[in-house]
């Protein structure tokens, strides 16, 4: 097994000084991304504009591999899951949920997650490693070249949300050099607003976001009482909701965005009117906006989610009292959507066993 770094890891100005200090062109970091990143062209003896030795030298020092795609279903509503593997043969999902003007793929950052929230099922797999940037980027280049080559349509990502497997923000410089791979306009120019940031809310790593690309930011809150957060996330013995928003008030939102707050809606737990007391006492009606999640059930879940009614009760009280908000329609609900269920449930498919 190789322990090369995976080229691509690497934000285009890296790249561009790794060359020249080989002696290389200063055109030849630009030239490699765009074969990579603008043509989807993977094999360096394809690259026919680079020197003999950029490319001997990228050869040598880093793997040029792709991740593999292990297994991966569609749902009837066009969502498709993918299982993702690494040289390790450590697996994470990928999903990518097309929309009409658009398809956005919800990548991992971690194999599973040491935050161990009690609703989510990746939490209950514990932490088992970090992804390097090369394999969160390589998530995006294997179910794009996939999707290219095995489904009928030509689409291009184009929108990423980190909401798969893991904490982004545990993992914090891989996923910031991932994040400017997709924001390189000379490489896969995905938008800044285009890009979403879901935590748990790892309030050190909050207070560093001036440091990171100024991407999208969703807070996932999931209850607006510190006792009730508690229950559902362990780390808000360690961070509170006063810590958490005091570290939220210090993130540089540019002129007119919001931060989006994720809100899990699980029945009889965190649905009910004092729960709505809290979230107007919480948020702010002008830089937030309220994403409501109906819980995802699971097998051996033992939360439930609120009936229609109720979620849509929910979302009228917020709207009415000044809020934007939207409710999360769940995708994908054939395939087992909720975060971390396809994994445990696919391991036993796994096609490298
Ligand atoms: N770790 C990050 C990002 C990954 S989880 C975070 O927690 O924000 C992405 C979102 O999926 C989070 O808002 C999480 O709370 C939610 N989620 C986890 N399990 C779920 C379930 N069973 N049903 C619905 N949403 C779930
Ligand atoms: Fe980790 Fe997010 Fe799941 Fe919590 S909800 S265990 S932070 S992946």
């Amino acid at each position: 097994m190789t322990t090369k770094q995976s080229i691509y890891g690497l934000p285009l100005e890296s790249l561009r000084q790794l060359l020249i200090e080989q002696g290389c062109s200063k055109f030849s970091g630009d030239q490699v991304y765009n074969w990579i990143y603008k043509c989807g062209v993977f094999d360096p003896l394809l690259w026919s504009n680079v020197s003999k030795k950029a490319k001997q030298y990228l050869l040598d020092n880093f793997n040029l591999e792709l991740p593999v795609i292990t297994w991966q279903a569609r749902s009837t509503d066009g969502t498709r899951k993918f299982l993702v593997g690494f040289e390790d043969k450590q697996t994470v999902e990928t999903v990518a949920i097309p929309a009409k003007d658009r398809l956005t793929l919800c990548i991992s950052s971690q194999v599973g997650c040491a935050i161990g929230c009690t609703f989510c099922h990746t939490g209950t797999m514990g932490l088992k490693r970090h992804l390097q940037a090369g394999e969160i980027v390589g998530q995006y280049l294997a179910v794009q070249k996939w999707l290219k080559e095995k489904s009928d349509s030509d689409k291009r990502i184009s929108n990423i949300v980190y909401m798969g497997q893991g904490e982004p923000l545990h993992n914090y410089e891989p996923v910031k050099a991932a994040t400017q791979v997709f924001l390189e306009a000379k490489g896969l120019g995905i938008g800044q607003r285009k890009i979403t940031l879901s935590t748990s809310g790892l309030v050190p790593q909050i207070e560093k976001l001036w440091d990171f690309p100024p991407v999208n930011i969703a807070i996932s809150l999931h209850a607006a009482h510190n006792d009730i957060r508690t229950e559902l996330m362990p780390i808000n013995k360690v961070y509170d909701l006063e810590r958490l928003f005091e570290a939220i008030a210090k993130v540089p939102l540019k002129a007119h965005r919001r931060i989006t707050y994720e809100y899990l809606l699980i029945a009889n737990i965190n649905d009910g009117e004092r729960d709505l007391q809290g979230l107007y006492k919480l948020l702010d009606r002008e830089h937030s906006k309220v994403n409501l999640i109906p819980f995802n059930e699971y097998p051996d879940s033992e939360f439930k989610q609120p009936s229609q009614q109720k979620v849509q009760w929910f979302q009228d009280q917020l709207i009415a009292n000044g809020y934007v908000c939207t409710t999360r329609t769940s995708r994908g609900d054939d395939i087992l959507a909720a975060c971390g269920q396809l994994k445990s449930e696919m391991d036993k498919e796994n096609l490298w066993d």
